[in-house]
């Protein structure tokens, strides 16, 4: 699998002035080859495939694919994910043509649906990670900062568990799986600051001073002393669908009710950081049921976490930019030929079996 990050633009549909009439597509050569690509129609003036392409309901990407490493018949059998660094946003989309050329300095261009969908403009970056299928796991994040909420001296809820002791304690594990999954991983905790909004800015002024693609932070919630199972949420601004796959992979690897995401406009740390944020409220202090799924599930739960924020563990490597590669193709065990020549009765064994 190859990651690649850079600029992108948009190409392709009936608005697409900068490619002619009648110009065609580097490995698509008939609508059939391809159709969940094109409108029904060829729009009137047109004859070429790339002014055909379904622009605003299509995701498509152009990259300049190797086409000695992914012929072009199995570009049109693969996917590429897509995802905008500015919003965090990703999909899915299938590889139409080849391009941009070189001198534009741009990574891919991919459709205006798309674009639209991760939140993004021309020029904005995004990182392309192809092959993919789908069902995959979600791209994984390559730099983190993760922080525990309130701090040393302004403590957070107690309960049956301490909030402040514990989010450290699972940012310090979370970061350490992180780590082993070769993401860069800033943590921070508060060990100064006097009052709330002292701490607060601390945390955010952290988070912003360091070069990442996600802030998290972490916190516990309470509410009233219970028996009762609560649950995990995690809130968010605009990571919506982050926060979800958070929420349900905590739940289930803790055994704990799945809250969901909740998007939150009024929380100092989402509002503060510059990048896509989440904070995870891993599960109640004050009840006796999610205290007791948490202490049993503590590595669980932090395996869940660095899963979902970086992959399963496979690293990736980097090409120089441009180039699209994957691994050397495993040759082949060489074939062995044995003549002999038989006098009598033998036995051939094969791998410890006799065979006649
Ligand atoms: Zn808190």
């Amino acid at each position: 699998m190859t990651r690649l990050r850079g600029k992108v633009s948009w190409f392709g549909g009936p608005n697409d002035t900068g490619v002619s009439p009648d110009e065609g597509l580097a490995f698509i050569y008939d609508v059939d080859d391809a159709p969940h690509l094109f409108l029904d129609e060829q729009p009137p003036g047109t004859t070429g495939l790339a002014r055909r392409l379904a622009a605003d309901s299509a995701f498509y990407i152009a990259c300049r694919w190797n086409y000695d490493v992914t012929s072009k018949t199995e570009l049109l059998q693969t996917l590429a994910r897509v995802r905008a660094i500015k919003t965090g946003r990703q999909a899915l989309a299938y590889p139409a043509d080849w391009g941009p050329h070189q001198d534009t300095d741009r990574l891919a261009d991919i459709s205006p649906a798309l674009m639209t969908a991760l939140g993004i403009e021309t020029d904005d970056e995004v990182e392309v990670t192809f092959p993919v299928q789908q069902g995959v796991p979600a791209m994984p994040y390559e730099s983190i900062v993760i922080s525990s909420g309130h701090g040393k001296y302004v403590r957070g809820a107690t309960g049956i568990i301490d909030e402040v002791d514990e989010a450290r304690r699972v940012v310090e594990r979370v970061a350490e799986m992180l780590e082993a999954r070769g993401v860069d991983v800033d943590v921070f905790h508060d060990d100064t600051s006097q009052t709330q909004s002292e701490n607060l800015d601390r945390i955010v002024s952290y988070h912003n001073s360091r070069e990442r693609q996600l802030d998290v932070s972490v916190h516990f919630n309470a509410y009233v002393e219970t028996t009762k199972p609560m649950g995990c949420e995690v809130l968010f601004v605009s990571q919506s669908a982050l926060a979800g796959e958070l929420s349900s992979a905590i739940a289930e690897a803790g055994d704990l009710i799945d809250r969901g995401a909740k998007k939150r406009t009024d929380l100092a740390f989402l509002n503060g950081t510059d990048m896509p944020s989440v904070l995870i409220e891993t599960a109640f202090v004050d009840s006796t049921a999610d205290a007791d799924a948490y202490q049993s599930c503590f590595d669980e739960i932090c395996e869940s976490i660095a899963t979902v924020l970086g992959g399963k563990g496979e690293m990736v490597t980097e090409p120089p930019p441009g180039e699209v590669t994957e691994p050397p193709p495993v040759k082949p065990p060489p074939t062995i030929r044995i003549d002999v020549e038989v006098i009598g009765d033998i036995t051939i064994i094969v791998n410890g079996v006799p065979v006649s």
